[in-house]
């Protein structure tokens, strides 16, 4: 819990901020008129694409981290995210350690109305043990999290209850869409070798079937951002230079020395590699960016 003196520091910095925002203009990402003072703020635009998708234009829409050459997981916030916390109707976060950084901003701010939605708790998924935090990669739970987010707006907007649950319907639509593209590539995918440098696309691999060989020491080690240990290098550089994957799926956001090392191996010896995101590409929505992704990893794996 945050010190008095802390929530003192704060509230000195949010005038700051105010008095900026003042007259400097608002440049954060946000959509929608929100004549009602309606806002959504989510910790990923990848959450914020959801959000609006649901809200359409009676809400504004704010995200926090959407730049795709940074990683999230190394994200450090501001006292313009506190602001725009401290304001929100609704939050949406992933959770699961994720996005850590609103749960404490959250704590901080005078917003006891707020309506959060955590998308691993709404997910149902059990969290002991080894858990891929990357949930947005699962459909199932994109689609209980619209859902929430659906509840959340109509019960913020009656008025606007019709419009939010229409729209629902209209990004639930797109997902069954996609779901069945996902089965039909399966029939290929399925028990095909792949390898990852970082659960991102874990859930993902998973629904197509796919087998993925990757050392867990050496997928781990990228997440943390630690050292991978020689032999774990090594027996993961074998999976190309064994040809022993059809593809190697990467985190364009979390890459460094020995990531660079496995794209390398791959290449060299014709192991087709796909990028993938923590975040949104900018234009694109959420089903527009996952049915991409799904298409690229399936071609990979010979759908
Ligand atoms: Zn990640």
């Amino acid at each position: 819990m945050p010190s008095r003196r802390t929530s003192l520091a704060l509230a000195g910095a949010l005038s700051a901020t105010l008095a900026l925002a003042a007259c400097g203009g608002d440049a954060s990402t946000g959509s929608g008129s929100a004549e009602d003072g309606l806002t959504v703020v989510a910790s990923t635009n990848v959450y914020g694409s959801i959000a609006s998708s649901i809200a359409g234009d009676a809400a504004e829409v704010t995200s926090i981290i959407d730049d795709p050459s940074a990683d999230p997981h190394s994200f450090e916030a501001d006292t313009r995210t506190q602001l725009a916390l401290s304001r929100a109707t609704i939050v949406v976060e992933n959770g699961g350690g994720y996005d850590d950084f609103v749960d404490t901003m959250l704590a901080a701010a005078d917003n006891p109305d707020v309506t959060v939605v955590n998308a691993v708790e709404v997910s149902g998924k059990d969290t002991s043990g080894e858990f891929n935090e990357h949930v947005w990669y699962d459909l199932g739970t994109v689609r209980l999290v619209a859902q929430s987010i659906e509840t959340a707006l109509s019960e913020a907007s009656p008025d606007d209850a019709q419009t939010f649950q229409d729209n629902l319907t209209t990004f639930e639509a797109g997902l069954d869409t996609l779901q069945q593209t996902i089965e039909t590539d399966a029939a290929t995918t399925t028990g095909v070798p792949v390898a990852i440098t970082e659960p991102v696309p874990g859930y993902l691999l998973d629904a197509l079937g796919a087998d993925d060989r990757t050392p867990v020491e050496f997928s781990e080690a990228i997440e943390e951002e630690t050292d991978v240990p020689v032999d774990v290098l090594a027996e993961t550089l074998a999976l190309f230079t064994g040809k022993q994957v059809r593809a190697l799926v990467y985190n364009e956001q979390t890459t460094g020395p020995q990531t660079e090392q496995v794209l390398t191996a791959a290449r060299d010896n014709g192991v087709v590699d796909v990028p993938v995101t923590e975040t949104l590409p900018e234009g694109k929505d959420y089903t527009t960016w996952m049915t991409e992704n799904v298409d690229a990893i399936a071609t990979a794996l010979g759908a």
